[in-house]
């Protein structure tokens, strides 16, 4: 079985991430969709108002929260002439499981069986979970079964706050001046919109927003959203003969063509997907919201166009229908703004050897602020933070994990001050 800690200093850290993810998951920080303003939910400020506070004791005096929930604070440096580097956490749970009442429970020296939560019937089972397998000997933090976690993604802002506390600890220790900043709405793909770049200042950033020990990612999905409207004749059933043109059913057909082998379910790895994920209508309209997802540009167009082409035969065969599409990007995949920047991944590939780690380079079958904000011209790839399972009651976290995603954050600082001029 290997050591549980990947180095002395993720030991020494371990307990410092654990009290703090102990003490952020109890407030309730999930983010609502169809926001009306930044931040989506209220939880997120009162998080924000507690980071800043612990952030000005640790010594990062500048720490302030700005209106939208933006929490930014600076480290200073320890050496001249090296980049400013950001350090970046959300502040947001997911919308699709409840955050509320979240009461984490520690499981000391997990044996590799079954977890049985104790509400909700929640069972955590390594045979269903292989990464709990890579975890026997750890220490594993889970909720009481009935509520998400939100290891993501407090893990990785305890780790955040775990590594600048121990940095601005040791002045010994070689740094460059570090930007913090913890993000509301990252949940519902705002995160990045209203983040000030250039009151960052940072020339790239690193967000601990991932998962297995070990994970650095610099290629994310490029995202799209289609909603597809089909408009129908409604006509009082009792008159309807001849006359109902029902979008329902349109919308049925619709659906029934869409091929199932470009699911979510149905594909893995590099491949891309149509993903309906809702449908309303009636009579007279149907609604079918989609997302359109792939790794590569060309390939995300044509994922759109059968996803178009589709709704557009299904319709055309009855001449008093008619048919709305509105495509949106949403995301792009960081990949290409990354690969401008070598030394930003690079950099954390060092760190995560300095800390005894193979880099997992596994690409993100999803998004993170990450994504935006290197379009934007933050460069950000993703670290892994030791939580697993995320958006579920299954959710859980490894606190040996948890101390390396620390560790890996303080050696990034040591990367860093190394580029001094
Ligand atoms: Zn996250």
């Amino acid at each position: 079985m290997p050591a549980p800690h990947s180095s002395p200093l993720a030991e020494e850290l371990a307990p410092a991430v654990l009290d703090r993810l102990l003490r952020y998951v109890r407030v309730d920080t999930q983010s609502a969709r169809d926001r009306t303003g930044c931040p989506s939910t209220p939880g997120q400020l009162e998080l924000g108002r507690m980071l800043v506070e612990e952030l000005r004791e640790i010594g990062l005096g500048d720490a302030e929260q700005d209106a939208q929930g933006y929490v930014f604070a600076t480290l200073p440096a320890t050496v001249e002439g090296a980049p400013v580097i950001g350090l970046l956490a959300h502040l947001d749970t997911s919308p699709d499981e409840s955050g509320t009442g979240v009461e984490p429970l520690v499981h000391r020296d997990y044996d590799g069986g079954d977890i049985a939560l104790p509400r909700g019937g929640t069972v955590l089972e390594p045979e269903q979970m292989p990464e709990l397998r890579d975890a026997i000997g750890h220490d594993i933090v889970t909720t009481s079964g009935d509520t998400l976690l939100g290891a993501d993604d407090k893990a990785g802002m305890a780790e955040v706050m775990t590594a600048v506390a121990h940095l601005a600890a040791h002045p010994e220790l070689a740094r460059p001046t570090i930007r913090v900043g913890f993000t509301p709405d990252e949940e519902v793909g705002e995160g990045a919109t209203l983040f000030d770049i250039e009151r960052f200042g940072a020339v790239c950033a690193y967000t601990l927003d991932g998962s297995a020990l070990g994970e650095l990612q610099d290629e994310t999905f490029t995202a799209a959203g289609a909603d597809l409207v089909v408009h129908g004749v409604d006509v009082h059933p009792g008159f309807a003969t001849g006359k109902l043109v029902n979008a329902s059913r349109l919308a049925g057909r619709i659906l029934a063509a869409l091929p199932a082998e470009r699911t979510p379910e149905a594909t893995s790895g590099r491949d891309g997907f149509i993903h309906v994920y809702a449908v309303e209508g009636g009579a007279g309209t149907a609604t079918i919201r989609t997302i359109v997802r792939d790794f590569d540009d060309d390939k995300l167009a044509e994922h759109v166009a059968v996803l178009r082409d589709t709704a557009e035969r299904v319709v055309a065969e009855e001449p008093r229908a008619r048919l709305d599409i509105d495509v949106r990007p949403q995301y792009p995949n960081m990949r290409v703004y990354l690969d401008e920047h070598p030394r930003v991944v690079e950099a954390a590939e060092e760190a995560l050897r300095l800390e005894g780690l193979d880099a997992i380079r596994t690409p993100i079958r999803g998004g993170t602020d990450g994504s935006v904000l290197s379009a934007r011209g933050l460069p950000t790839p993703n670290l892994f933070t030791g939580g697993h399972e995320y958006h579920s009651k299954r959710e859980w976290a490894s606190v040996q994990e948890m101390g390396s995603a620390a560790a890996v954050a303080v050696r990034l600082a040591g990367v860093w001050a190394g580029q001094a001029a």
